[in-house]
């Protein structure tokens, strides 16, 4: 549901943007790797990735009972990215990405140098989005300096439409806050006279959150949101009491179905991982691993902060794990990932309950 179209042409900032020629060669490149790949079941990579997720922080101060770091189950020490450390991956890898992600696990406000992070690689033509559950805008200078620093887009990880519905899954989470960093976004948006960034309201479908879908929709025009966008759940643990509890009766609403009381994943039979052939997720310490999916860092492929990022892109270990993925030999993470997927998003007209 879009409520206002963003458009170009505001402030000093960076958005919007137009892919150069080297960023148009890479894309072609990947398109090519991706193609020969299939075909072939031997990785090939000719280019660099098109997107990047780096992770700012693993730290957060809530507690969502289907998050690896809610849970305390992450299994990897705390810590957040410098920006150094940052500049120093990001200038290893060229062309830009076109996109950057700047989540992983973790609240990435909690990230001191967020901002600066996002001004770095958005003046370098890349449109950089931020997802966070925004309770650390209420501090209205966090979010003017967030709003001054080129982000593209902010997507607002909140499900429920009150303070209580709220707090069910986002353990620890302060409704009224949010509001607060919504609001704040929206006026600094005003001042600075600026489209940027885009609000995305990110509303996870489950049974509890059902019943405010409608006011969802209302709250989202009323605090100037730009869209909202209707998320079926995914769960960690995927036992026949947790689906119960969480997930929401209709079928349509879920990604999941019950299978010998376990809840297996709705997706299509061959479908094929193009991440791994476009993308990779840089941990807060340089480690790369192939995808997000990979939440507690099973899978490490090298480390950026040692080696440089392009070497592990290319690299045996980045390689094998590819060649694996072609060939069948699938890692448990895959059977609970979004590629594939059939319903990853709802269409807000049949969120009728
Ligand atoms: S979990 Fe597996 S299929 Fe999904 S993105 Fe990662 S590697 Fe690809």
């Amino acid at each position: 549901m879009i409520f206002r179209k963003a458009t170009a042409g505001h402030n000093s900032s960076h958005p919007p943007k137009i892919p150069n020629s080297r960023q148009i060669v890479n894309l072609l490149k990947t398109g090519i790797s991706l193609g020969l790949s299939r075909v072939s079941r031997e990785p090939l990579i000719l280019g660099s990735p098109i997107m990047l997720m780096v992770e700012p922080t693993t730290a957060c101060q809530l507690k969502c009972p289907h998050c690896p770091t809610g849970r305390g189950e992450l299994n990897r020490p705390e810590g957040r990215m410098k920006f150094e450390q940052f500049k120093f991956l990001w200038d290893s890898i060229q062309p830009t990405p076109l996109l950057l992600q700047l989540w992983n696990q973790g609240e990435p406000l909690l990230n001191p140098e967020l901002a600066k992070i996002v001004n770095y690689a958005a003046s370098q033509n890349c449109w950089v989005t931020l997802s966070s559950n925004v309770e650390l805008l209420a501090d209205r200078h966090k979010a003017d300096s967030l709003v001054q620093s080129g982000l593209y887009e902010l997507i607002l990880s909140l499900d429920g439409a009150s303070k209580e519905t709220y707090s069910q899954y986002r353990v620890g989470g302060d409704f009224e806050r949010v509001w607060i960093g919504i609001q704040n976004v929206v006026q600094s948006r005003k001042l600075n006279r600026s489209k940027y960034p885009i609000i995305t309201w990110q509303y996870l479908l489950f049974k509890h959150t059902l019943a405010e879908v409608e006011k969802a929709k209302r709250l989202a025009k009323e605090w100037g949101v730009d869209k909202i966008v209707f998320k079926t759940a995914q769960l960690e643990d995927l036992s026949k009491s947790e689906g119960q509890r969480w997930l929401p009766d209709q079928s349509e609403l879920r990604r999941y179905d019950l299978k010998k009381d376990r809840w297996q994943l709705r997706r299509s039979s061959n479908y094929f991982c193009k991440r791994i052939f476009s993308s990779a997720v840089i941990q807060w310490d340089g480690t790369v691993v192939p995808c997000c999916f990979d939440k507690t860092g099973e899978f490490i492929v090298g480390d950026a902060a040692v080696v440089g990022f392009p070497v592990v892109w290319s690299g045996k270990e980045f390689q094998a794990f590819r060649r694996n993925w072609l060939r069948g030999i699938r890692p448990e993470i895959c059977s609970n990932c979004t590629e594939g997927l059939k319903n990853l998003y709802v269409n807000p007209r049949f969120v009728e309950i």
